[in-house]
Formats: C-alpha cells, sequence, structure tokens
C-alpha cells in the first residue's frame, strides 16, 4: 500500500470512532472489491501501435453499482485510481446515493493526441473493460481530460459491444445522447448550497470575502454564484497565476472573458469591449494566504500541504478539488481552528447530478433544468445540515463528521446481510 492511499484510508480511523459503524464493514474497507489492469492498443495516425496502460477498479458495492470518473492524463497510476475509488464510496453514501465507489483511467497525456487517436482510446478503453462496467454494475463519468464528447464516444462503444443502446452506462454524456439539464454546473452549484448551509457554522459574516484557487468549470462558476449572491470575490487564479482586487472582482466578466480568450483578465462590464480595472498580479502561492473568509481550492489535489498550511490566513476552506488538503494540513488547519468543508461533500454535487442521469436514462423521462436544480438543492442542503448537526453534536470537524456519517450508511448496508454478531447468535 503506498501513501497516497494510506493517507486516504487513515481519515476513516479519525470517523470510526463517531460512528456505528461494524467489524465486517471495517474489514470489508480494507481492501477494493475488484482492481482490472489493461492494457489499450491504439493506432497512430502516423501508422505506428502504441499500447496505454488504463485501470478501472470498483472498491465497494455494499450499496449498490460503483460510480466514478475516468481520468487520462500521464501521471494514472493504480494506487491513484484506488485511492479516487475509495473516496467515491463515502462521496456517494455521504449524500445518500444508492451507489458505491469506482474509477478508472488512462496513463497517457491527451495533450499529445489527435481528436482521432483520442477516439480510438476512448472506443479501446472500453473495449477492454466492456464486461466490468454496466448500468447495474459499475457506471463511469468524466474526470480530468475527460469530457462529455469522450463520454458519448464510450457510450457508443458500448452500444457497439453489446449490440443496444445503453445511456445509462455512463454519466456525463452530451445532451442529445441522454445527458441531464444542469450537469455541467452541477458541481458549483452543490458547493453553493453547501456553503449557504454552512453559512453560520463557518462564521460568514455578511459579504464574506472569497479567493478561488482554479478559475476552471467548477471555481469559475462557483465565483459567479457567490458573487451574485453578495460574497465579494477578491482573487481567483489559474494554472498560469492569479488576479486580485481588495474591492472585489466581476466575477461573471472575468468568467466570460477567461471562457472567450483562455486568459484571466480583471475586467468589469457585459459589453463587447469589457474594460480593464484595478488590481495586482500575484503568484498562486500568494493567493493561497490571502487574508480572507473562504478559500476555495478548485485545482488538483493537495494545494495545501504541510508547506504551506501555516502560511493560510483563511477563516474556512471550502475543498471544491479531490483532495486539496493533505492530511498532514488538515492537523495543522485544525489547531489553527480553520474549518474545512472536505470534498466528499463539498463537491458531490457532479456525482448528484450523475445520478439524476442515470435515473432518467432509466426512465425514459427527462427533467427541466429547474427540477434538476430543485432536487439538488433539496438533497445537498439536508445532507450539510446533517453532518453540520453531527459536528456540532460530537464536537469534531466537518471532514470527520462527513466520514461517520457515509461509514454509518455504509455499514447499514454491508450489516443489513448480517453481521458477525448475527452469526454468532
Ligand atoms: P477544469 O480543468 O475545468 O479547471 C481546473 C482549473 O484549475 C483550470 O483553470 C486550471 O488552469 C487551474 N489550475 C491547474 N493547476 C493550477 C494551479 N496550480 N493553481 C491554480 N490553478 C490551477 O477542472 P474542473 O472540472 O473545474 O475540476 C476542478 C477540480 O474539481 C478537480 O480537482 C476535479 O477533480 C474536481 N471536481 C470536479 C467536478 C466536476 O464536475 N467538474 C466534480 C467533482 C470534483
Amino acid at each position: 500500500m503506498s501513501s497516497l492511499f494510506e493517507g486516504a484510508s487513515g481519515r476513516l480511523d479519525a470517523a470510526v470512532r463517531h460512528a456505528e459503524v461494524s467489524e465486517d464493514t471495517l474489514e470489508r474497507l480494507r481492501l477494493p472489491k475488484s482492481v482490472l489492469k489493461v492494457s489499450i492498443p491504439v493506432r497512430m495516425d502516423d501508422g505506428t501501435l502504441r499500447t496505454f496502460p488504463g485501470y478501472r477498479v470498483r472498491y465497494d458495492d455494499s450499496r449498490g453499482p460503483t460510480k466514478g470518473g475516468i481520468r487520462f492524463h500521464p501521471g494514472v497510476n493504480v494506487d491513484e485510481v484506488q485511492t479516487l475509488a475509495f473516496w467515491m464510496t463515502f462521496k456517494c453514501a455521504a449524500v445518500d446515493l444508492p451507489f458505491g465507489g469506482g474509477k478508472g483511467g488512462v496513463t497517457v497525456n491527451p495533450k499529445e493526441l489527435s481528436q482521432l487517436e483520442l477516439e480510438r482510446l476512448s472506443r479501446g478503453y472500453v473495449n477492454q473493460i466492456a464486461d466490468f462496467i454496466g448500468p447495474d454494475v459499475d457506471v463511469p463519468a468524466p474526470d480530468v481530460y475527460t469530457n462529455a464528447m469522450v463520454m458519448g464516444w464510450m457510450m457508443d462503444q458500448y452500444g457497439i459491444i453489446h449490440r443496444k443502446i445503453e445511456p445509462a452506462v455512463i454519466t456525463g454524456k452530451p445532451l442529445s445522447m441522454g445527458g441531464s439539464a444542469g450537469r455541467t454546473s452541477a458541481t458549483a452549484d452543490g458547493a453553493f448550497d453547501v456553503i449557504v448551509t454552512l453559512r453560520e457554522a463557518l462564521e460568514l459574516g455578511a459579504q464574506p470575502t472569497v479567493a478561488v484557487q482554479g478559475f476552471g468549470n467548477a471555481g469559475a462558476t462557483l465565483a459567479e454564484l457567490l458573487h451574485r449572491a453578495g460574497f465579494r470575490v477578491v482573487a481567483v487564479s489559474d494554472s498560469q497565476g492569479a488576479i486580485h482586487r481588495a474591492e472585489g472582482l466581476d466575477a461573471p466578466s472575468v468568467r466570460r472573458v477567461k471562457e472567450e480568450t483562455g486568459e484571466l483578465r480583471a475586467v468589469s462590464g457585459d459589453g463587447s469591449e469589457p474594460e480593464e480595472v484595478d488590481h495586482e498580479k500575484i503568484s498562486g502561492e500568494e493567493l493561497l494566504a490571502l487574508d480572507v473568509d473562504l478559500l476555495i481550492p478548485a485545482a488538483l489535489e493537495n494545494a495545501i500541504t504541510e508547506e504551506n498550511a501555516d502560511a493560510v490566513q483563511a477563516r474556512a476552506i471550502v475543498e471544491v478539488a479531490n483532495g486539496p488538503v493533505s492530511p498532514e494540513a488538515d492537523a495543522i488547519l485544525a489547531e489553527r481552528g480553520v474549518s474545512v468543508v472536505p470534498d466528499i461533500l463539498a463537491n458531490a454535487g457532479g456525482v448528484t447530478v450523475s445520478y439524476f442521469e442515470w435515473v432518467q436514462n432509466r426512465s425514459g423521462l427527462y427533467w427541466t433544468l429547474e427540477e434538476v436544480r430543485q432536487r439538488l438543492r433539496a438533497r445537498m442542503t439536508s445532507e450539510a445540515e446533517r453532518i453540520g448537526a453531527l459536528g456540532a453534536e460530537k464536537e469534531i470537524d466537518l471532514r470527520t463528521a462527513a466520514y461517520a456519517h457515509a461509514l454509518s450508511r455504509i455499514s447499514d448496508a454491508v450489516d443489513a446481510k448480517g453481521s458477525a454478531e448475527t452469526f454468532r447468535r
């Protein structure tokens, strides 16, 4: 077992003391249910053949078919995929989805592939895992460097292999292929609902200041939602650097320009020529150390570690990325009284709307954006309330509370088939 997985599973130890969990459940969660390693041969545009390593892990299916994204990244390895599948197990249980946790990935730099090579790789991956996935078994979705079009190719390939159209085999599809309204903004929408619900617990005043690391799909959408709700977004960053404006940035305009030009610019106004406003350029590290009410890491894992946790001055952190705060940083932040809303709650809006997509595919009845939004808000609000209440009652941090909350649900499912106690009777 390597350190990434050890770090992830170590978080369980703190939660176990506060959850009603059987020995059987802990024993079951020690190891993944199944791990598939494949090689994917791809004919490249220049005629050569390359093989890429790929993985799919089903960590635990006590609560239902496993669910989790597919990542295309040069750093993908079996340990990372297993860790991400483990997180998904808890995320799905934390917001009460009838799913277990899974994850998949291919070790590849997709930026080096042509679109045709990317399509062959996506279809080739499904060729190798087609017997391992399915609407009642394991349901993939997009993750880092995979998108709606990749999901469409994969659904199509699964249909070719099984000779039937099966939209519920994969979520995050294009709308025209059975995708759900509201999927693109779901992670930000869900994070917004969680922040609003926990506003008092996080001691956010009338016009809280916010810094967002990672101005991508989730981060930029959330910045815009917070701006519209009266929060003051003072700084945002992307992989190139950060912009800071103490009076607040016009997040909707910054987002529009970023989407249109790819550039992060401090602009204001709705017109075709938005005006540049006074601001300072700062580094990504400086953004993480700003004196703000709310810091939102929405880029990659391990943004805040033991190296820089001491510099964090924010009063609260909301983990929109997966695993942005390392276990060592968690301990430092807790000592300093910084509240952390954990990823398994804060970014669960994405998998929740994926669940809605699966439900719609299976029923054949499609919901409006308003219906999706309203169902998402109801679920995120009630689960955030329950996790907040558990934290307050047991006097534990929100991460431990979220894990304890999820663990109790997983234990209920495991024990429903009988636990050691049942069989000793
Ligand atoms: P994205 O690719 O749209 O955006 C990521 C952004 O982060 C980009 O703007 C990139 O420039 C920026 N970035 C990369 N490295 C950075 C760095 N060192 N400093 C500052 N910015 C940096 O991705 P996304 O879909 O918004 O996902 C962001 C995170 O949220 C990921 O960790 C992802 O796993 C997690 N997440 C996303 C979803 C979803 O539905 N989109 C759901 C759950 C979790």
